[in-house]
């Protein structure tokens, strides 16, 4: 499997994630958690007090930093920033706001879809984010679009924030998911849309195994 790439893009909530975590896990695959890359920046340019629309200034931060994802034990992912471990500090609310502010930049994309691609450039990744399958990993043998509803990705993005020790209000998720996918889908460069060859999957009412044995289903070719 070691040549195989596989990319799983989608909406903000739709379970990529976890799913991708767990196919990794299946498959002998590296997962990359592509927005985990463009939160990181985020962090940093927040943390410096930069100008989130100064594209010049936040194309060079992400030229000059160096992020990492390394892998736990537990096959979750460790992000750090310039050597710092800053994987709660990503998923903090005033990064979730202003991540698809820094990531509509045509500067910091590409220079993230550089780094993408040479980490997927051996082969036998599994990589999830929202141009995956049609930017950075065009020739990926296998695309999945996961999807859920509005208030399934909310409640989804509710439990994982009160794991992680926030105190998320429900309604205000589903208003800063809604935000967010606006954003993505809207920007001109790299807009999140359905591969023309991608597999899309409709997660509402499958438990996380469910969508993670489709996917090893058809990878393995065990299933259409
Ligand atoms: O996947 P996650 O929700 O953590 O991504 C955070 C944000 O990063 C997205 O809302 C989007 O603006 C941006 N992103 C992107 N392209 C990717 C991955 C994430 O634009 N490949």
């Amino acid at each position: 499997m070691s040549t195989l790439n596989i990319a799983i893009d989608g909406p903000a909530g739709a379970g990529k994630s976890t799913v991708a975590r767990k196919v990794a896990a299946e498959l002998g695959l590296t997962y990359i958690d592509t927005g985990a890359m463009y939160r990181a920046l985020t962090w940093k340019a927040l943390k410096q007090g930069l100008d989130l629309g100064d594209e010049l200034s936040l194309g060079n931060l992400a030229h000059s930093t160096k992020i990492r994802l390394i892998r736990a034990s537990d096959g979750s992912l460790q992000v750090e920033c310039d050597g710092l471990d800053i994987t709660d500090k990503i998923r903090e609310p005033a990064v979730s706001g202003a991540v698809s502010t820094l990531a509509a930049y045509p500067a910091v994309r590409k220079r993230m879809v550089e780094l993408q691609q040479a980490m997927a450039a051996r082969g036998g990744v599994i990589m999830d984010g929202r141009d995956i399958g049609t930017q950075v990993l065009p020739e990926a043998k296998f695309k999945f679009f996961l999807t859920a509803s509005l208030a399934e990705r909310a409640r989804r993005r509710w439990l994982e924030l009160v794991s992680l020790g926030f105190n998320p209000d429900l309604q205000e998720l589903e208003a800063q998911i809604t935000a967010r996918d606006t954003q993505d889908e809207n920007r001109e460069t790299a807009p999140l849309i359905v591969a023309p060859d991608a597999a899309v999957i409709d997660t509402d009412g499958l438990s996380i195994e469910e969508v993670v044995d489709k996917i090893v289903g058809v990878v393995t070719g065990k299933s259409e």
